[in-house]
């Protein structure tokens, strides 16, 4: 499987960032062994030293699928989840600039913690989705996902011109602001609505 991620799909998070709202969806991937499941907790990589959190609401594909037309992406979909997006922002800084690809900044061991996915019926309008990150029991980051810049479906549409998605694909859709470092012994809690589907620490 591969995990396809959005980057700058939030204004209010490309600014803080310092980066242009994009005009079309700026796309880059994590392989399979940047997955960490069942809240394992993680542990902070020795090559960083500003690892931050990127909370993002996370589409699980159902079937191979190749040109879909943005209608038709719902029948695609079987799963709706959160993750984090762990980015090594000193590593993604010097990349940025010189022009370089983001591949070490992100796509690392263990760089994107995901939740257990609910069933898409729990959510008729996926741009009508509210969640959030707590780091130690403050609330950090609120995402509505009716503030994307490109919608899901716009999101898989576009992505499928160039990849394919198959069965058990991720689809990371973007952050909203909020974004910071994280330290050892942090406690992550991450929710979906009313759910707490997130919960582990970085060691
Ligand atoms: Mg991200």
């Amino acid at each position: 499987m591969k995990i396809i991620c959005i980057g700058r799909n939030y204004r209010a998070h490309a600014a803080e960032l310092n980066n242009p709202v994009p005009t079309k969806p700026l796309i880059f991937l994590k392989p399979d062994t940047s997955l960490v499941r069942n809240n394992k907790d993680i542990y902070y990589p020795e090559f960083t030293q500003d690892l931050h959190f990127e909370c993002e609401l996370v589409i699980r594909i159902s079937r191979e699928g190749k040109f879909i037309q943005p209608d038709f992406v719902h029948t695609y979909v079987d799963g709706i989840g959160i993750g984090l997006d762990l980015t090594a922002r000193d590593v993604q800084s010097e990349a940025k600039e010189k022009g370089h690809p983001w591949t070490l900044a992100k796509m690392f061991n263990n760089s994107a913690p995901v939740s257990k996915f609910l069933p898409p019926e729990q959510f008729p309008d996926l741009q009508n989705v509210r969640f959030r990150c707590d780091i130690n029991g403050e609330t950090r980051q609120e995402g509505h996902t009716s503030d994307m810049i490109f919608s899901v479906n716009e999101i898989i549409s576009y992505v499928t011109q160039f990849i394919t998605v198959k069965k058990g694909d991720l689809i990371f859709t973007g952050t909203p602001k909020g974004v910071g470092p994280l330290h050892i012994d942090d406690h992550i809690e991450g929710y979906l609505e009313g759910d707490k589907l997130l919960d582990f620490h970085v060691r």
